[in-house]
């Protein structure tokens, strides 16, 4: 048997490797001791942290197990067989192995510890928190971001579940960590919590840690803090879907919302009603006692609509002053008409606004799901057409409601559409003034130009005047378009003068409705206002008008070409004006109706009439001018009949202001 196996043979090789590799210092030592006494059972043997002196005593047998250490044999007095020398040397060089392989993994360890370290003061310099956790969610390492985000220092945090960060209702993290295991990682927008107990957004994007094979062993989590942003998107949305005035709901979101309540209803097989609220009386409020007391009221209507409807009907506003109301769950059509009187009944008491006391009304249209429409804005919409006509038969002061039903036939409808679009039209900035030029006969100069309304409705386009004028006039809402159009044309007028081109006469249509004490006043402010002379605006009223109440028509048109204001009678012929009656009137021109023009010169009647309103004109010391001129012919027996001043389309249509300055360029003289 040789030495190695006789030590090896001893059971002490595997005793030999466990205490060199794990122990250290003294204990390592007596280890090492016990070890050589056992194998050397009978001499006296040793391991020892100094060489023995060379010609000691008993001359002892040694042999290096490290550089610093020996293996003594001692005793014996040198009289140590071969064996003897083998099993020390044998043992020294498998000692002294051992501590080569201990030295080699002690540098890898603490290689792989110096690694660890570095990524750790690496992790520690990212702003981001990043915490890493094992496949179960217990917390592996927590960084300095961490720590300031979430308040909590690493020792807190490590060996802790992740889920303790979370915030309430988030579904469990351990199914989380599956879901994304297996798209191999994710980013999410989270709410997790504080150590301070604010709850706050942070991005969190998730990725798997593996071990050298591939296989997924943990999760590495970086999360940063983006409640600010979160905090920019909801107001950005709260301003997309909400009034900023009222903070009621806005017309988008009231869509979205209806559209979901009646898919409910569809669900549930119950009705759903949509109130289409517009405030009567509201618009002198706002234009005589200004915007803030508007606002203010508009805001206080909004809080009585509130506090008098349930939780889970919506109140939206819509616009200027109309809200809507969707009640999402109704079983009668009764109970619609409940909301509407409760709604009104808000409005029974003043709304006092700074030293104001106001009063105001509301008329509601009511539209129902399913049987008038299936969609928000089909609801919408009929809902808009029954508010014109509760509108119309506002009886009490609070205002008054009414459903939609088909039996308002497409008539009805249609004009009831098109105001419910005029009502708007002016706010939405839909219409706009064409201007027509008159041209002087003789001299085929453009002497003054008409200025005619234009509308353009957002859905149906262009609307004639001759449509939405007379509906205009029945609502009363020409007072407030005629006012606009007057406006504008002041401003058109000075723009003209900047340009440099001489002045010439701007008339504009004035509705019987508006002809009261206050035209005057409107007429002299909207001229100073844009610095025009008054002998450039001319008024153009509808024979019609001079049939009735002529004593305060007079008296106002007096008061008109007083400022210096040139009046002429529209429509001249179409009513019934007799020759003394009309001297009575302070007008300056007579403007032959388009209808006695068109059958100009084959009709004999039509040439018999607007030559004699030419001559009765003419003996009045009106000047006279036809509408409607299309032909050369026309326009020949205008010139011969002594007509002054001719408008239509053989001269131009009515056109944007801008093309004006081109024509009165032009010479008409060889149009006739
Ligand atoms: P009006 O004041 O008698 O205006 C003349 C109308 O005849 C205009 O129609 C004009 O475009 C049209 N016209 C001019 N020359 C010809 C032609 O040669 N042939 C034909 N077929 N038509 C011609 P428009 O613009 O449709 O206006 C219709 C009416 O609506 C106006 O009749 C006026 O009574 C009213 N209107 C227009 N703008 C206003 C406004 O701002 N305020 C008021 N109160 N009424 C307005
Ligand atoms: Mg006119
Ligand atoms: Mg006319």
């Amino acid at each position: 048997m040789d030495a190695f196996a006789e030590v090896s043979d001893l059971g002490l090789g595997a005793a030999l490797g466990e205490a060199v590799l794990s122990l250290q210092g003294a204990t390592l030592d007596a280890e090492l001791n016990r070890i050589v006494g056992s194998v050397f059972r009978h001499s006296t043997a040793a391991y020892v942290r100094e060489r023995p002196r060379p010609g000691a005593d008993d001359a002892a047998l040694f042999c290096a197990a490290s550089p610093e250490t020996y293996y003594v044999l001692s005793g014996k007095n040198g009289n140590y067989n071969e064996a003897d020398v083998h099993k020390l040397n044998v043992l020294a060089s498998l000692t002294s192995g051992l501590f080569a392989t201990r030295a080699q993994l002690d540098q890898r360890h603490s290689a792989s510890a110096h690694a660890q370290l570095q990524q750790m003061q690496i992790l520690d310099q990212i702003h981001e928190s990043v915490i890493t956790m094992d496949l179960a969610g217990f917390i592996i390492s927590w960084n300095r971001g961490a720590e300031n985000l979430f308040g909590y220092a690493a020792g807190e945090a490590v060996g802790k579940n992740i889920l303790f960060l979370y915030e309430d209702e988030e579904l469990d993290g351990l199914r989380l960590f599956d879901a994304f295991l297996e798209q191999g990682g994710r980013e999410m927008e989270v709410r997790r919590r504080k150590k301070s107990g604010v709850v706050f957004w942070a991005s969190l994007s998730l990725s798997p840690l593996c071990d050298p094979g591939g296989q997924p062993i943990g999760i590495i989590g970086y999360l940063s803090d983006i409640t600010q942003r979160k905090e920019a998107e909801q107001k950005i949305n709260h301003l997309a879907y909400y009034d900023a005035l009222t903070d009621l709901p806005n017309r988008s979101l009231l869509r979205q919302l209806l559209d979901k309540s009646i898919s409910q209803a569809q669900r549930n097989s119950t009705l759903s009603a949509l109130l289409f609220v517009d405030l009567n009386r509201f618009k002198p409020i706002n234009d005589t006692l200004g915007h803030q007391v508007g606002d203010a009221l508009l805001r206080q209507v909004a809080e009585r609509f509130r506090q008098a409807l349930r939780e889970h009907d919506i109140v939206a506003r819509l616009g200027s002053d109309e809200f809507a109301v969707a009640l999402p769950d109704i079983n009668q059509h009764y109970h619609a008409s409940l909301v509407a009187q409760k709604l009104l009944a808000t409005m029974d008491a003043v709304f006092q606004v700074g030293d104001h006391e106001l009063r105001i009304g509301a008329s509601i249209g009511i539209s129902v799901y399913p049987q008038d429409g299936g969609d928000a804005a089909t609801l919408l919409q009929k809902a808009d057409i029954a508010m014109v006509k509760a509108k119309r038969n506002a009886d009490r002061i609070s205002g008054s409601y009414a459903f939609y039903n088909h039996s308002m036939n497409q008539i009805t409808a249609g004009r009831l559409y098109l105001e419910s679009g005029l009502r708007r039209a002016l706010d939405n900035d839909e219409f706009s003034v064409s201007y027509q030029p008159k041209v002087d006969i003789r001299s085929g100069k453009i002497v003054g130009v008409e200025a005619l309304l234009r509308w353009k409705h957002p859905e149906k386009g262009w609307i004639s005047p001759l449509d939405f004028i007379p509906l205009a006039e029945e609502t009363g809402l020409i007072l407030q378009l005629d006012a606009w159009v007057l406006e504008t044309a002041c401003a058109q007028a000075r723009v003209w003068q900047d340009l440099g081109l001489a002045p010439f006469r701007i008339a504009v249509n004035v509705s019987a409705k508006e002809f009261t004490a206050a035209l005057p006043v409107r007429v002299d402010a909207a001229l100073s206002r844009h610095g025009i002379s008054p002998q450039w605006l001319e008024l153009e009223i509808t024979e019609s008008m001079l049939m009735h109440s002529a004593e305060s028509v007079i008296a106002i048109m007096e008061q008109i070409t007083a400022q210096g204001v040139v009046l002429a009678l529209d429509d001249f012929g179409t009513g019934y004006s007799s020759l003394s009656y009309l001297k009575r009137f302070p007008i300056a021109t007579l403007k032959i109706d388009r209808s006695f023009i068109l059958g100009i010169p084959a009709d004999r009647n039509d040439c018999a009439i607007a030559g004699a309103i030419i001559v009765m004109a003419k003996q009045l010391r009106h000047k006279v001018i036809a509408e409607g001129v299309e032909t050369r012919e026309q326009l020949n027996f205008l010139l011969q009949a002594g007509c002054d001043e001719a408008q239509g389309y053989l001269f131009s249509r009515p056109v944007a202001a801008e093309q004006i300055s081109i024509l009165l360029e032009k010479d008409f003289r060889d149009y006739s």
